[in-house]
């Protein structure tokens, strides 16, 4: 099994490479960085976000044009949202094996803070690793320091470890069927 990562441009300029490859480590799974080969539809203009919804269906819709196996992660640069909530971080189609997060609510400009490289490609890194978990079979945890936990403030997110709690992670284990290595946590 290989992930594919689709960087919308924009979304993370310049820092796509170490971000992809500690997602692939963290989850013992190669990834191929990809300029992303999709249209990011479903813009709202009155919302000025995106329908996470929609961007999946075209995700759908372009692994099976391109019969592409692999799971794919899309990082977009709009904001994003489901019906009857106000913004999603990320979302994932596990029978499709396709998922979107957005880096608009990873950044800290957005909360009126000063910019951080290493924040932001930490907060990626946690919500993508998160999505592809769910992908991969992975339910939500109770953990706040898992990530499988479904953070709803900026905070929690950053309250996260880079890596699955024990039980997590016996069950990705399980789910891949093989045994893997992953890397220990790095963040300070
Ligand atoms: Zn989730
Ligand atoms: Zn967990």
């Amino acid at each position: 099994m290989r992930i594919k990562i689709f960087w919308d441009s924009g979304a993370l300029s310049g820092l796509e490479a170490p971000a992809s490859r500690a997602i692939g480590s963290i989850l013992g799974i190669p990834v191929d960085l990809e300029e992303n080969g999709i249209l990011v539809t479903g813009y709202d203009r009155r919302r000025n976000q995106s329908d996470a919804q929609k961007i999946l269906a075209r995700l759908q819709l372009y692994k099976k044009k391109q019969r592409v196996t692999d799971l794919i992660l899309l990082v977009a640069k709009n904001d994003l949202f489901v019906k009857g909530s106000d913004f999603v971080f990320g979302l994932a189609r596990e029978p499709v094996g396709a998922a979107v997060i957005s880096t608009a609510r990873l950044k800290n400009e957005f909360y009126g803070r000063e910019g951080n490289d290493d924040l932001l490609v930490s907060r990626v890194v946690t919500e993508g690793t998160h999505e592809l978990g769910h992908l991969l079979g992975l339910d939500h945890c109770s953990d706040s320091q898992c990530i499988m936990f479904p953070p709803e403030t900026l905070d929690q997110l950053d309250g996260k470890k880079k890596a699955f709690c024990p039980v997590c992670l016996g069950l990705l284990t399980a789910l891949l069927g093989t045994t893997r290595e992953p890397v220990p946590d790095s963040s300070t």
